[in-house]
């Protein structure tokens, strides 16, 4: 039928706004700081309702499995003022994070979601 073009620019996503914290950020792989920085995801370890993040600039801290926490509100509405330059986010994380929109009635609730998407 058509060529695959393979263009850099990239697809929008929608994902719902009440999407759980881990699974968003099992997806994204990115975390606002209380600070306002955001710092790159390295591993997510799951301990029943909480979880142990380790960014890549080794930081280690425990967060609870919320839709509505502080953490998935700066999320959704992409509040951070500044960029860890220790985690080295790299620019294609940053600009599928950035066009990723999240609604109330359309999107994603990332549930059943095992394959993971690297690019
Ligand atoms: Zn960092």
């Amino acid at each position: 039928m058509s060529d695959k073009l393979k263009i850099k620019k990239p697809v929008k996503r929608y994902y719902r706004k009440r999407v759980e914290l881990f699974r968003l950020i099992d997806k994204i792989k990115l975390w606002p700081s209380r600070t306002g920085t955001l710092h790159g995801i390295r591993t997510i370890e799951k301990i029943g309702d909480q979880a142990r993040i380790t960014t890549h600039c080794n930081k280690t801290f425990m967060v609870n499995n919320s839709r509505n926490s502080r953490a998935s509100r700066w999320l959704r509405n992409k509040w951070f003022h500044d960029i860890c330059p220790a985690c080295r986010i790299p620019d294609w994380k940053l600009a599928k994070y950035s066009s990723t929109q999240f609604k109330r009635h359309h999107g994603s609730l990332l549930l059943d979601d095992a394959g993971e998407n690297s690019r």
